[in-house]
Protein backbone atom coordinates (compact mmCIF):
# COMPACT_ATOMS: atom_id res chain seq x y z
CA UNK A 1 0.00 0.00 0.00
CA UNK A 2 1.05 3.47 -0.38
CA UNK A 3 1.54 6.36 1.79
CA UNK A 4 -1.52 8.51 0.98
CA UNK A 5 -0.84 12.08 2.21
CA UNK A 6 -3.80 15.05 2.63
CA UNK A 7 -3.78 18.75 2.33
CA UNK A 8 -5.66 20.82 4.22
CA UNK A 9 -5.76 24.51 3.57
CA UNK A 10 -4.66 25.90 -0.35
CA UNK A 11 -4.28 29.43 -0.03
CA UNK A 12 -1.35 31.55 -1.15
CA UNK A 13 0.96 29.28 0.59
CA UNK A 14 -0.47 25.73 0.68
CA UNK A 15 -1.78 25.66 -2.89
CA UNK A 16 1.99 25.70 -4.43
CA UNK A 17 3.41 23.21 -1.38
CA UNK A 18 0.48 20.92 -2.57
CA UNK A 19 1.58 20.84 -5.99
CA UNK A 20 5.29 20.36 -5.09
CA UNK A 21 4.19 17.48 -3.13
CA UNK A 22 3.09 15.67 -6.39
CA UNK A 23 6.71 14.89 -6.87
CA UNK A 24 6.99 12.72 -3.51
CA UNK A 25 5.13 10.12 -6.18
CA UNK A 26 2.51 9.76 -3.45
CA UNK A 27 -1.20 10.57 -4.04
CA UNK A 28 -2.03 13.82 -2.71
CA UNK A 29 -5.49 14.88 -1.69
CA UNK A 30 -6.72 18.50 -0.26
CA UNK A 31 -9.41 20.44 0.92
CA UNK A 32 -9.93 24.09 1.07
CA UNK A 33 -12.71 25.65 2.73
CA UNK A 34 -13.51 27.69 -0.02
CA UNK A 35 -13.66 25.75 -2.95
CA UNK A 36 -13.69 27.61 -5.70
CA UNK A 37 -10.77 29.46 -5.27
CA UNK A 38 -8.28 29.86 -7.94
CA UNK A 39 -5.41 28.30 -6.13
CA UNK A 40 -7.80 25.39 -5.56
CA UNK A 41 -8.22 24.73 -9.10
CA UNK A 42 -4.35 24.92 -9.99
CA UNK A 43 -3.97 22.35 -7.35
CA UNK A 44 -6.93 20.35 -8.87
CA UNK A 45 -5.14 21.15 -12.45
CA UNK A 46 -1.79 20.24 -11.10
CA UNK A 47 -2.98 16.44 -9.89
CA UNK A 48 -4.27 17.23 -6.00
CA UNK A 49 -7.60 15.27 -6.12
CA UNK A 50 -9.64 17.83 -4.11
CA UNK A 51 -12.23 16.27 -1.67
CA UNK A 52 -15.72 18.05 -0.56
CA UNK A 53 -15.27 17.73 3.22
CA UNK A 54 -12.06 17.29 5.66
CA UNK A 55 -13.36 13.89 6.83
CA UNK A 56 -13.20 12.41 2.99
CA UNK A 57 -9.76 14.13 2.67
CA UNK A 58 -8.22 12.54 5.69
CA UNK A 59 -9.56 9.38 6.62
CA UNK A 60 -6.75 7.13 4.47
CA UNK A 61 -3.80 9.24 5.13
CA UNK A 62 -1.13 8.51 6.42
CA UNK A 63 0.13 12.36 6.66
CA UNK A 64 -2.10 15.32 6.47
CA UNK A 65 -0.40 18.76 6.27
CA UNK A 66 -2.13 21.96 7.39
CA UNK A 67 -1.54 25.29 6.31
CA UNK A 68 -4.32 27.66 7.24
CA UNK A 69 -3.91 31.65 8.65
CA UNK A 70 -4.47 31.51 12.87
CA UNK A 71 -4.57 29.52 15.80
CA UNK A 72 -8.89 29.62 15.93
CA UNK A 73 -7.99 28.48 12.24
CA UNK A 74 -5.75 25.63 12.49
CA UNK A 75 -8.06 24.27 16.19
CA UNK A 76 -11.17 24.78 13.87
CA UNK A 77 -9.77 22.17 11.09
CA UNK A 78 -8.05 19.72 13.58
CA UNK A 79 -10.78 19.73 16.49
CA UNK A 80 -13.94 21.47 15.06
CA UNK A 81 -17.16 18.97 13.88
CA UNK A 82 -15.96 16.72 11.09
CA UNK A 83 -11.99 17.81 12.00
CA UNK A 84 -9.23 15.81 11.32
CA UNK A 85 -8.81 14.15 14.87
CA UNK A 86 -12.16 12.61 14.34
CA UNK A 87 -11.16 11.50 11.22
CA UNK A 88 -7.93 10.71 10.58
CA UNK A 89 -6.40 7.22 11.25
CA UNK A 90 -4.52 5.86 14.12
CA UNK A 91 -1.00 7.27 14.35
CA UNK A 92 -1.40 9.43 11.64
CA UNK A 93 1.37 12.31 11.14
CA UNK A 94 -0.01 16.25 11.28
CA UNK A 95 2.19 18.47 9.88
CA UNK A 96 1.00 22.29 10.69
CA UNK A 97 3.27 24.67 8.45
CA UNK A 98 0.70 27.71 10.27
CA UNK A 99 2.36 30.45 12.29
CA UNK A 100 0.55 30.22 15.42
CA UNK A 101 3.24 30.44 18.06
CA UNK A 102 4.06 27.94 20.40
CA UNK A 103 2.08 27.89 22.86
CA UNK A 104 -0.84 26.80 20.34
CA UNK A 105 1.23 24.49 19.04
CA UNK A 106 1.97 22.45 22.41
CA UNK A 107 -1.22 22.90 23.13
CA UNK A 108 -2.26 20.89 20.24
CA UNK A 109 0.01 18.35 20.35
CA UNK A 110 -0.82 17.33 23.89
CA UNK A 111 -4.61 17.06 22.83
CA UNK A 112 -3.95 15.22 20.28
CA UNK A 113 -1.11 12.57 22.16
CA UNK A 114 -4.46 10.69 23.80
CA UNK A 115 -6.26 10.49 20.42
CA UNK A 116 -3.15 8.52 19.10
CA UNK A 117 -2.51 11.01 16.49
CA UNK A 118 0.97 12.64 16.15
CA UNK A 119 2.42 16.23 15.58
CA UNK A 120 4.91 18.23 14.23
CA UNK A 121 5.05 22.32 14.04
CA UNK A 122 6.76 23.40 10.86
CA UNK A 123 6.12 26.86 10.30
CA UNK A 124 7.80 28.05 7.09
CA UNK A 125 9.99 31.37 5.81
CA UNK A 126 10.27 31.92 1.65
CA UNK A 127 6.82 33.59 1.00
CA UNK A 128 4.79 32.32 -1.99
CA UNK A 129 7.75 32.61 -4.19
CA UNK A 130 9.73 30.21 -2.17
CA UNK A 131 6.57 27.86 -1.81
CA UNK A 132 5.98 27.87 -5.45
CA UNK A 133 10.03 27.34 -6.17
CA UNK A 134 10.19 24.52 -3.57
CA UNK A 135 12.71 26.24 -1.89
CA UNK A 136 10.72 26.94 1.36
CA UNK A 137 12.55 27.12 4.81
CA UNK A 138 10.96 24.82 7.17
CA UNK A 139 11.86 24.78 10.78
CA UNK A 140 9.81 21.80 12.84
CA UNK A 141 9.37 21.33 16.28
CA UNK A 142 8.51 17.39 17.35
CA UNK A 143 9.60 13.87 17.58
CA UNK A 144 12.69 13.71 16.20
CA UNK A 145 11.65 10.19 14.15
CA UNK A 146 8.46 11.86 13.07
CA UNK A 147 11.23 14.32 11.71
CA UNK A 148 13.15 11.50 10.28
CA UNK A 149 9.81 10.04 8.72
CA UNK A 150 8.71 12.90 7.16
CA UNK A 151 12.02 14.76 5.64
CA UNK A 152 11.79 13.27 2.50
CA UNK A 153 8.23 15.01 1.71
CA UNK A 154 9.31 18.19 3.37
CA UNK A 155 12.07 18.03 1.10
CA UNK A 156 9.79 18.24 -1.91
CA UNK A 157 8.71 22.11 -0.28
CA UNK A 158 11.54 23.60 0.93
CA UNK A 159 15.41 23.79 0.52
CA UNK A 160 16.40 24.21 3.83
CA UNK A 161 14.73 22.09 6.46
CA UNK A 162 16.19 21.88 10.20
CA UNK A 163 14.78 20.07 13.09
CA UNK A 164 14.67 22.77 15.96
CA UNK A 165 14.02 20.27 18.84
CA UNK A 166 10.45 19.58 21.09
CA UNK A 167 7.24 20.07 19.58
CA UNK A 168 6.21 24.24 19.59
CA UNK A 169 10.58 24.94 18.75
CA UNK A 170 9.30 25.31 15.19
CA UNK A 171 7.07 28.00 16.12
CA UNK A 172 9.76 29.86 18.43
CA UNK A 173 12.01 30.06 15.75
CA UNK A 174 9.25 31.39 13.22
CA UNK A 175 8.54 34.38 15.81
CA UNK A 176 12.33 35.15 16.23
CA UNK A 177 11.99 35.14 11.90
CA UNK A 178 8.99 36.86 12.02
CA UNK A 179 10.80 40.02 14.20
CA UNK A 180 13.17 39.97 11.35
CA UNK A 181 10.92 40.28 8.57
CA UNK A 182 8.94 43.31 10.55
CA UNK A 183 11.71 45.11 11.51
CA UNK A 184 13.50 45.36 8.35
CA UNK A 185 10.35 46.48 6.93
CA UNK A 186 11.38 49.22 8.77
CA UNK A 187 14.58 49.54 7.80
CA UNK A 188 13.50 48.89 3.98
CA UNK A 189 10.72 51.90 3.95
CA UNK A 190 13.38 54.24 5.61
CA UNK A 191 16.11 53.53 3.11
CA UNK A 192 13.80 54.52 0.26
CA UNK A 193 12.48 57.42 1.58
CA UNK A 194 16.03 59.25 1.80
CA UNK A 195 16.59 57.98 -1.33
CA UNK A 196 13.37 59.68 -2.76
CA UNK A 197 14.39 62.79 -0.64
CA UNK A 198 17.93 62.59 -2.44
CA UNK A 199 16.89 62.08 -5.83
CA UNK A 200 18.06 58.90 -6.49
CA UNK A 201 16.78 56.58 -8.91
CA UNK A 202 15.73 53.98 -6.19
CA UNK A 203 16.65 51.02 -8.35
CA UNK A 204 19.91 51.92 -8.12
CA UNK A 205 19.93 51.89 -4.62
CA UNK A 206 18.46 48.82 -4.17
CA UNK A 207 21.12 47.38 -6.49
CA UNK A 208 24.14 48.94 -4.70
CA UNK A 209 23.17 48.04 -0.95
CA UNK A 210 21.80 44.80 -1.42
CA UNK A 211 25.61 43.83 -2.43
CA UNK A 212 26.65 45.09 0.65
CA UNK A 213 26.66 44.72 4.36
CA UNK A 214 22.92 46.00 4.21
CA UNK A 215 21.51 43.60 2.16
CA UNK A 216 18.09 41.68 2.98
CA UNK A 217 15.87 39.28 1.28
CA UNK A 218 13.47 42.42 2.25
CA UNK A 219 15.35 44.60 0.04
CA UNK A 220 16.30 41.90 -2.97
CA UNK A 221 12.62 40.59 -3.36
CA UNK A 222 10.72 43.98 -2.22
CA UNK A 223 12.63 47.29 -2.92
CA UNK A 224 11.62 47.14 -6.20
CA UNK A 225 7.72 46.32 -5.34
CA UNK A 226 7.73 49.29 -3.03
CA UNK A 227 9.53 51.97 -6.07
CA UNK A 228 6.82 50.45 -8.46
CA UNK A 229 3.91 50.69 -5.74
CA UNK A 230 3.10 47.57 -6.36
CA UNK A 231 1.53 46.33 -3.08
CA UNK A 232 0.53 42.85 -4.28
CA UNK A 233 1.14 39.89 -1.70
CA UNK A 234 2.95 37.81 -1.48
CA UNK A 235 2.78 38.14 2.94
CA UNK A 236 -0.31 39.99 3.41
CA UNK A 237 -0.15 42.54 6.60
CA UNK A 238 -3.28 40.74 8.32
CA UNK A 239 -0.50 37.91 8.76
CA UNK A 240 2.52 40.06 9.74
CA UNK A 241 -0.04 41.39 12.77
CA UNK A 242 -0.63 38.33 13.91
CA UNK A 243 2.64 36.91 13.99
CA UNK A 244 3.23 40.22 15.81
CA UNK A 245 0.63 39.50 17.78
CA UNK A 246 1.91 35.90 18.68
CA UNK A 247 5.15 37.51 19.85
CA UNK A 248 4.13 40.09 22.09
CA UNK A 249 1.38 37.16 23.80
CA UNK A 250 4.09 34.63 23.53
CA UNK A 251 6.87 37.10 25.27
CA UNK A 252 3.65 38.78 27.77
CA UNK A 253 4.94 37.10 31.37
CA UNK A 254 8.48 38.74 31.07
CA UNK A 255 9.46 42.40 30.97
CA UNK A 256 11.45 42.11 27.87
CA UNK A 257 11.12 45.51 25.91
CA UNK A 258 10.96 45.46 22.22
CA UNK A 259 10.45 48.67 20.70
CA UNK A 260 11.29 48.29 17.11
CA UNK A 261 8.50 45.07 17.03
CA UNK A 262 5.89 48.14 18.60
CA UNK A 263 7.06 50.45 15.82
CA UNK A 264 6.86 48.03 12.71
CA UNK A 265 3.43 46.44 14.42
CA UNK A 266 2.29 50.49 15.04
CA UNK A 267 3.15 51.18 11.18
CA UNK A 268 1.37 48.14 9.68
CA UNK A 269 -1.84 48.90 11.61
CA UNK A 270 -1.97 52.34 10.22
CA UNK A 271 -1.87 50.58 6.83
CA UNK A 272 -4.55 48.01 7.76
CA UNK A 273 -6.91 50.55 9.09
CA UNK A 274 -5.96 52.66 5.48
CA UNK A 275 -7.76 49.26 4.25
CA UNK A 276 -4.26 47.68 3.35
CA UNK A 277 -5.02 44.43 5.49
CA UNK A 278 -4.72 42.16 2.36
CA UNK A 279 -1.74 43.96 0.42
CA UNK A 280 1.49 42.82 1.01
CA UNK A 281 3.95 43.76 3.76
CA UNK A 282 5.86 46.15 1.48
CA UNK A 283 2.80 48.45 1.80
CA UNK A 284 4.23 49.16 5.09
CA UNK A 285 5.46 52.11 2.60
CA UNK A 286 1.93 53.82 2.55
CA UNK A 287 2.15 54.45 6.51
CA UNK A 288 5.03 56.92 5.64
CA UNK A 289 3.62 58.32 2.51
CA UNK A 290 0.04 58.58 3.49
CA UNK A 291 -0.38 59.19 6.97
CA UNK A 292 1.06 61.87 9.37
CA UNK A 293 2.10 58.94 11.40
P1 LIG B 1 -4.01 32.60 2.69
O1 LIG B 1 -3.65 32.65 1.25
O2 LIG B 1 -4.91 33.62 3.27
O3 LIG B 1 -4.62 31.14 2.95
C1 LIG B 1 -5.20 30.83 4.17
C2 LIG B 1 -5.83 29.46 4.04
O4 LIG B 1 -6.42 29.13 5.28
C3 LIG B 1 -6.97 29.42 3.00
O5 LIG B 1 -6.94 28.17 2.38
C4 LIG B 1 -8.20 29.59 3.89
O6 LIG B 1 -9.38 29.04 3.33
C5 LIG B 1 -7.77 28.76 5.08
N1 LIG B 1 -8.52 29.07 6.30
C6 LIG B 1 -8.46 30.20 7.05
N2 LIG B 1 -9.28 30.11 8.12
C7 LIG B 1 -9.83 28.86 8.05
C8 LIG B 1 -10.75 28.17 8.87
N3 LIG B 1 -11.25 28.71 10.00
N4 LIG B 1 -11.13 26.93 8.50
C9 LIG B 1 -10.62 26.37 7.37
N5 LIG B 1 -9.75 26.97 6.55
C10 LIG B 1 -9.36 28.21 6.89
O7 LIG B 1 -2.71 32.61 3.62
P2 LIG B 1 -1.23 32.10 3.34
O8 LIG B 1 -0.42 33.27 2.90
O9 LIG B 1 -1.26 30.85 2.53
O10 LIG B 1 -0.77 31.80 4.85
C11 LIG B 1 -1.08 30.58 5.51
C12 LIG B 1 -0.19 30.44 6.73
O11 LIG B 1 1.18 30.45 6.31
C13 LIG B 1 -0.35 31.59 7.74
O12 LIG B 1 -0.24 31.10 9.05
C14 LIG B 1 0.82 32.50 7.40
O13 LIG B 1 1.22 33.29 8.52
C15 LIG B 1 1.88 31.48 7.00
N6 LIG B 1 2.92 31.99 6.09
C16 LIG B 1 2.61 32.70 4.98
C17 LIG B 1 3.64 33.17 4.16
C18 LIG B 1 3.37 33.99 2.91
O14 LIG B 1 4.34 34.58 2.37
N7 LIG B 1 2.14 34.08 2.42
C19 LIG B 1 4.97 32.88 4.46
C20 LIG B 1 5.24 32.12 5.59
C21 LIG B 1 4.21 31.68 6.40
P3 LIG B 1 -10.37 29.94 2.41
O15 LIG B 1 -9.79 29.85 1.02
O16 LIG B 1 -11.68 29.31 2.57
O17 LIG B 1 -10.33 31.36 2.97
Amino acid sequence: MRSKLAFIGLGVMGSPMAINLLQSSYTVVGWNRTPNRPLVEKAAQAGVQIFPTIADAVKDADFIFICVSDVEDVKAVIFGEGGIADNAKSNALIVDFSTIGTTAARDISAQLQPRNLRFMDAPVSGGDIGAQKGTLTIMVGGDKADFDQCLPLLQTMGKKIVYCGTVGNGQAVKLCNQVLCAVHMVALCEAMQVAEQLDLDPNLMIEVCSSGAAGSWALSNLGAKIAESDFAPGFMIKHILKDLRLVQESLADTDINLPGVKLSDRLFKIVQDMGGSEQGTQAMIRAYKESSM
